[in-house]
C-alpha cells in the first residue's frame, strides 16, 4: 500500500534526523512548506469543517516534545506519546479528532531515538515489567507504510526493553513484521467490525477479511494477539451485524488466535465536534449518532445510556460464549 499526500507541513529542524532527511527524498516532488510548530498550523486550523478530508491528505513531520506518559488499567499499564499522532485514514468516530479536531491529519515525530530512549528507561526502572502503549495517538501499522518504525521499535524493544509493548491496528500491512526478531515482547491487537460498518464508518482502512488474515499471519509468527471489537455502533440492524461478525471470527481466526488470545470490547462514543465535523464534511455518510440510544456525558460529548449498553453487552457476551469462546478482558 502506497499513501499519497499533497504537501508536506514540516519543523525545518525535522531535517536534521534522519528520518526527516528520508522523508524529504522520499517526497521532494511535493510542495513542502516550512512550519513553527506541528501544533500550531494556523492556514490549517482556520480551514472550514467541510476540508477536512483536504486536510487528512497532508503530510505534518515535527519533533515530539512531550513525552509524558499516562496511567492506564487495560490491556497496557501506560500510554506512551510515540512517534505519530492523528491519522491518515478518517473513520467517523475517531477519538483522535476530540483531541486534534480538524487537525488530526497525520504528523510524524522524527526524534524517534529519544522516545526510545525514555521508553527503555521507563521499562527498566518500573518495579515489575510494565506494558507500554505505543498507538494510543495513531495507527502504527498505517505510520510505518511511510516510516518504517515498527520493525526498528519492535527488534530494538525486544533487544533492550523490558515488559512489553502493544499497538492496535485497523490496517493489514504486516508483512514486513512477520519475520522479525520480536521475542514475544509485542502484543498485537486487531480492531475488528462488521463490513458494512468497516465501510461506510472506518473509511480509508482495511477490509475485514485482510484483517483477519493479518491477525492470523501475525499470531503464526509467533507474537500475542488479542482482538478489539471497536467501537462497536449499534446502527440499525446491529444485533445480525455483531452476529454475523462473531461467527466469521469463530470461522475464520486461526487456533493460536482462539487458544491464547483475548477481546476487549468497547462500546462507541461520540462528540459535538466529531458530529459538526462528519456532518459537513461527509453528508451521504450513516448518521451513527442516534439521539434515541444515546445520552450526554459531560464536555460535548456523548455514550450510549446504560439500559441501552446493557443490552449490548448482554447480546455481545452471549453471542461470544457461544460461537468463538475467548476470554473478554472488559467491555467499556
Ligand atoms: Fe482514527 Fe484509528 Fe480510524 Fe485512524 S484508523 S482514523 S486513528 S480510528
Amino acid at each position: 500500500m502506497e499513501l499519497h499526500f499533497d504537501a508536506v507541513y514540516y519543523e525545518p529542524q525535522a531535517l536534521d534526523y534522519p528520518l526527516g532527511k528520508e522523508l524529504r527524498k522520499k517526497y521532494e516532488d511535493l510542495p513542502w512548506i516550512p512550519i513553527e510548530s506541528h501544533n500550531r498550523i494556523p492556514e490549517l486550523s482556520s480551514s472550514e469543517n467541510r476540508e477536512f478530508g483536504k486536510l487528512k491528505q497532508h503530510l505534518v513531520l515535527g519533533i515530539r516534545k512531550t513525552h509524558k506518559y499516562v496511567e492506564n488499567h487495560k490491556v497496557s499499564d501506560w500510554l506512551v506519546p510515540y512517534t505519530s499522532s492523528g491519522c491518515r485514514a478518517m473513520c467517523l468516530y475517531c477519538y483522535l479528532v476530540c483531541n486534534y479536531n480538524k487537525c488530526s491529519y497525520l504528523r510524524l515525530f522524527v526524534n524517534r531515538e529519544q522516545m526510545m530512549e525514555k521508553l527503555l528507561k521507563t521499562a527498566a526502572a518500573a518495579p515489575r515489567p510494565q506494558t507500554f502503549e505505543i498507538g494510543s495517538n495513531s495507527d502504527l501499522v498505517l505510520e510505518n507504510v511511510v516510516t518504517g518504525n515498527l520493525p526498528w521499535t519492535i527488534e530494538r524493544f525486544a533487544a533492550e526493553g523490558r515488559g512489553k509493548i502493544t499497538f492496535p491496528t485497523k490496517f493489514d500491512m504486516v508483512k514486513p513484521l512477520l519475520n522479525l526478531d520480536h521475542r514475544g515482547k509485542t502484543i498485537f491487537r486487531m480492531s475488528v467490525n462488521p463490513p458494512e460498518i468497516i465501510r461506510r464508518v472506518e473509511i480509508g482502512t482495511s477490509p475485514l477479511e485482510a484483517r483477519i488474515r493479518a491477525a492470523n499471519e501475525m499470531a503464526q509468527a509467533g507474537y500475542p494477539v488479542g482482538l478489539l471489537i471497536a467501537p462497536v455502533i449499534l446502527l440499525e440492524g446491529w444485533k445480525e451485524m455483531y452476529a454475523e461478525l462473531i461467527e466469521t471470527l469463530a470461522d475464520s481466526l486461526c487456533d493460536e488466535i482462539k487458544r491464547s488470545g483475548f477481546l476487549e470490547i468497547i462500546l462507541m462514543t461520540y462528540s459535538f465536534v466529531q458530529n459538526a465535523i462528519n456532518t459537513e464534511a461527509f453528508p451521504n455518510a450513516p448518521n451513527i449518532f442516534d439521539r434515541s440510544l444515546m445520552t450526554g456525558r459531560g464536555r460535548g460529548k456523548y455514550c450510549y445510556r446504560n439500559e441501552v449498553r446493557a443490552e449490548a453487552e448482554a447480546f455481545l457476551r452471549e453471542q461470544i460464549e457461544s460461537k468463538l469462546k475467548m476470554p473478554i478482558l472488559y467491555i467499556a
